[in-house]
């Protein structure tokens, strides 16, 4: 099969660890930068020109899109699925998942569990919007935020009062969250492929930090998911219409919490946490999909 990785480097592990797995199973692929591409758009024949070679043939796409990259990634990923190429994540999909906001709705449309959260256009009351989450402690987030930055946790009302109404001062949007202190600085992510958990680590933040994020210093190791766990990861990534989904969840009083959905999750963390091979699995699940 001629595979394609939409990856701004094949130097990243991820994007590595997919190619490495991809040439195992005997597969033609290649690492192209989403941003050396120009998409031709002209009556029943969508084009992709890459570094100005025309693009034929594909069979796959596996998007690796970074966050600073989603608005033309995701033009790309659509361009793929306009020259009816598999894609492992869905431009629809894609643009979803960097919205906390949107995500959140959906996933609580779906009935999932969910830590209960505010957002307000700018709100000039904001003791209302605290109070809505049940007061102080609470954490405060960007919407567009990733690894762990622009999440805040605010111990007290007067603090919380503060950090919103610099954020608003900003025009930064923000939603405001119930903080699962039971969670204890660590949250649970699990990697579901085709509608499968193919592993699942708990990662902790350092001492006195309640952000587990491994970018911010956090620890992983493997876990053993209980029944509801599990389940609550295969329809968060369902819900989402995701075929590779890294699925957060705080394990809180009330069973499991979905915090975020990241549609294209690292892999180094979690296979080293759970020495598998995550990369070929995703493989597989192209060659099942063809
Ligand atoms: P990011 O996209 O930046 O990773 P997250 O929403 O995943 O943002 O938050 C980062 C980390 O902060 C989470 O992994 C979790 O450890 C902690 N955290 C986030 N929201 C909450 C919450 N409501 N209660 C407790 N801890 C939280
Ligand atoms: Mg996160």
């Amino acid at each position: 099969m001629n595979i394609k990785i939409l990856s701004r480097s094949a130097n990243l592990y991820s994007t590595n660890a997919l190619v490495q797995a991809a040439v195992k199973r005997k597969h033609n692929v290649q690492v192209i930068d989403p941003l050396n591409c120009d998409i031709v758009i002209e009556k029943q024949k969508p084009e992709i020109y890459y570094r100005g070679k025309k693009l034929d043939h594909v069979d796959a796409v596996i998007p690796r899109i970074g966050s600073s990259t989603t608005f033309y990634g995701t033009a790309v990923v659509r361009q793929f699925e306009m020259m009816n190429v598999f894609t492992t994540l869905k431009s629809q999909a894609l643009l979803q998942s960097r919205d906390k906001l949107r995500s959140l709705q959906i996933l609580s449309k779906a009935g999932l569990g969910l830590p209960k959260t505010v957002f307000t256009n700018y709100s000039k009351n904001v003791s209302e919007v605290i109070s809505h989450v049940g007061g102080a402690p609470l954490i405060i987030k960007l919407l567009e935020g990733t690894q762990g930055l622009g999440v805040v946790l605010a111990e007290t009302k007067t603090a919380a009062e503060s950090v919103l109404d610099a954020f608003n001062g900003l025009q930064a949007r923000v939603i405001v969250q119930e903080f699962i202190s039971e969670a204890k600085g660590a949250d649970i992510r699990v990697l579901v492929v085709d509608g499968e958990v193919v592993g699942a680590m708990k990662r902790q933040g350092k001492a006195g930090e309640f952000r587990s994020n491994l970018h911010r210093g956090g620890t992983a190791t493997v876990i053993k998911l209980s029944r509801e766990e599990e389940q609550a990861a295969i329809y968060a990534a369902k819900a989402l219409k995701m075929g590779v989904a890294g699925v957060d969840l705080l394990q809180s009083n009330r069973g499991p919490l979905i915090l975020e959905v990241n549609s294209s999750p690292g892999l180094e963390g979690i296979e080293k946490a759970t020495g598998k091979d995550i990369a070929k699995t995703i493989i597989r699940y192209i060659e099942r999909s063809l």
